[in-house]
């Protein structure tokens, strides 16, 4: 195809506003897919998506137009996660595009990340067409969403596109509105390759396979390339596309989108927003890239069975290729051996990696007590991060904590105002702003990020029965008074699940997972003490009576066969368990007690 006609597009909107939806519709109308292909969320093709009916990583397919002007049109389209946590995944895409749809729920309209996604297409110089998705639903009211868009968001919605993805309904106004207002790409062929990387992933047959963006040049299957960055050099085995099967082409030009492999086995030699060049004929410089994404939740990981260290070093780097958000280090713990300090964009982002940990490379894993990188301020004036609760100097050597806090822009309906200002209240929050559009209250809070990460957006959700959205950005450090409460169980440190807490939070929440720690510890053959303490000073405690039966005692009589199953998942149940001088805690137990409610 040429140049002009290549139309590159985001799908951008607030979660449930029906992206996922509307690139199926796409990809249906537009043939990339046979009928019986066509599954629900067609790009959604990680099961953990499909069970959670969430986009987790950006997908990319190219689809084929033939427009009312009678010619044949290239669309490369980028479908987008919409939650807060794959913030950094929605950038990347929306760098390899030059327009975005936003799509708006004509039942529900301007949504927090509605309005987030929407700066940040446009601080990518997007050219935007609103779409007002689900005008089949009686509620839906796409005039007042219109005027909405234009109030909040200050974008022209006059031509706005009215759709119901779910039924079809002006899918080719979809596609016309792709060809005649967004611009075509811009780019040499001429010039020396230049492409960027814009994800990448590994594959066992394969190798890496690099998502890449060609900017200037072509690049085909033989050629010589160079990761700019990383330096490494490698001959490219296969140029292909995505339709979203996996489909090999020749080649590809400027504008163009598309994967690349060069049996890449050194997960090491691609990065994330590198730039591809030639090898024989170099450009000189490197694309913008993209900025480096900073974690700002960190917890341990550690595998249960301590013979799958190296397992899970291999297992990050692969998922580290895949998702250039996480981070990863070694650490060690007195209570679980050795293991990784893995930053996070958030708790869902953990809880994701977690379970992929899981699934994807089958490994039994402990993660302890999640924290957000506090600032500490030695007395002797040196200032250091922390990442780890353990790591906490002693109080004598402090001078003073500083802890980070967030922006956040929270939209809910009038009627749940309340409650949510409450919540934000017993967290800390600083009110900064509040207005109205028509029936919906925009608060602004600056909160705390401690009091954000583990549970405030489920709150949210359900003191406004769902009707809250919420996004925030990072807004600088402050001191504050802070405490490490250390959690014991037999009169033994259990370091992995100390946390920092704010002064006037520490008893409630000392007690609190005291309480949950009760309920999750199975009970053993002796008593148990699970105590809470700031230094020397216990705050809470809770006490596990003894148990003294084995579980087979419930099968009288002599069905063997019975018994030895009972056994058998005894001992599968010990494998997920970590011993704490003669405790043992299910791995559960970790995460769980750090959920307060
Ligand atoms: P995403 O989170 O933005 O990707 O949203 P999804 O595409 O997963 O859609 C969220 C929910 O809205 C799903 O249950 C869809 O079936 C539903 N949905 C999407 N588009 C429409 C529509 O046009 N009309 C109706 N009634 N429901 C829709
Ligand atoms: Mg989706």
């Amino acid at each position: 195809t040429p140049i002009d006609r290549i139309r590159n597009f985001s799908i951008i909107a607030h979660i449930d506003h029906g992206k996922s939806t509307l690139a199926d519709r796409l990809i249906q109308a537009t043939g990339g897919l046979s009928a019986r292909e066509m599954t629900e969320q067609v790009l959604d093709n990680m099961d953990l998506e499909k069970e959670r009916g969430i986009t987790i990583k950006a997908q990319t397919v190219r689809l084929t137009y033939k427009a009312k002007d009678g010619l044949d049109y290239t669309l490369n389209l980028m479908d987008t996660p919409g939650h807060v946590d794959f913030a950094y995944e929605v950038s990347r895409s929306l760098a390899a595009c030059e327009g975005s749809l936003l799509v708006v729920d004509a039942s529900q309209g301007v949504e927090a990340q509605t309005l987030a996604n929407v700066y940040q297409a446009i601080e990518a110089g997007h050219e935007i067409v609103p779409i007002l998705n689900k005008v089949d639903l009686p509620a839906a009211e796409p005039e007042k969403v219109k005027q909405q868009i234009e109030d909040v968001i200050g974008l022209d919605a006059s031509d706005a596109v009215m759709i119901s993805a779910k039924t079809g309904l002006n899918i080719e106004g979809v596609l016309e509105a792709l060809v005649t207002r967004l611009p075509p790409p811009k780019g040499d062929p001429d010039a020396p390759l230049k492409a960027l990387v814009v994800d990448s992933w590994y594959d066992q047959y394969l190798g890496v396979v690099i998502l890449i963006r060609v900017k200037d040049g072509r690049i085909r299957r033989g050629q010589k390339v160079r990761m700019m960055a990383r330096g490494s050099a490698h001959s490219v085995e296969q140029v292909g596309v995505f339709t979203p099967r996996m489909v090999a082409v020749d080649d590809l030009g400027p504008g163009e989108m598309g994967y690349i492999t060069a049996a890449i086995k050194t997960v090491a030699d691609v990065a994330v927003g590198d730039t591809i060049i030639d090898d024989r004929n170099p450009a000189a410089e490197p694309l913008p890239g993209f900025k480096p994404s900073i974690p700002v939740v960190w917890c341990g990981l550690y595998p249960v069975d301590a013979d799958d260290f190296e397992k899970l070093r291999e297992s990050l780097a692969k998922l580290r290729l895949n998702d250039a958000s996480f981070h990863y280090e070694a650490e060690t713990s007195a209570a679980l051996g050795f293991g990784f300090r893995c930053g996070f964009l958030g708790l869902l982002h953990l809880e994701i990696i977690q379970e992929r940990l899981q699934r994807e490379f089958d490994l039994d894993l402990i993660a302890t007590a999640p924290s957000v990188v506090y600032r500490v301020h030695r007395t002797s004036g040196e200032v250091e991060e922390l990442h780890n609760p353990a790591d906490m100097p002693d109080p004598s050597q402090i001078d003073h904590i500083e802890e980070p806090w967030i922006k956040a822009t929270i939209m809910v309906p009038d009627d749940y105002l309340g409650a949510i200002l409450t919540l934000c209240s017993e967290r800390r929050g600083q009110q900064v702003d509040l207005t109205y559009v028509g029936n919906r209250a925009m608060a602004v809070y600056r909160l705390p990020l401690n009091e954000v990460v583990f549970d405030f957006y489920d709150r949210l959700k359900s003191v406004s029965r769902g009707y809250a959205s919420f996004d925030y950005q990072m807004d600088g450090y402050a001191e504050s008074d802070l405490v490490r409460i250390s959690i014991l169980v037999n009169g033994d440190l259990v370091d992995a699940l100390s946390f920092i807490a704010h002064r006037s939070q520490a008893e409630r929440r000392g007690r609190s997972i005291c309480e949950k720690l009760k309920d999750l510890i199975p009970r053993q053959l002796f008593k148990i003490a699970i105590q809470a303490a700031i230094g020397g000073r216990v705050i809470a405690r809770e006490t596990i009576g003894a148990l003294s039966k084995d579980v087979t005692a419930k099968c009288y009589g002599g069905d063997i066969s019975r018994k030895r199953k009972l056994l058998e998942k005894q001992k599968e149940g010990k494998k997920r368990m970590r011993q704490f001088g003669k405790v043992e805690i299910p791995q559960s137990a970790f995460l769980a007690a750090l959920k307060m409610d």
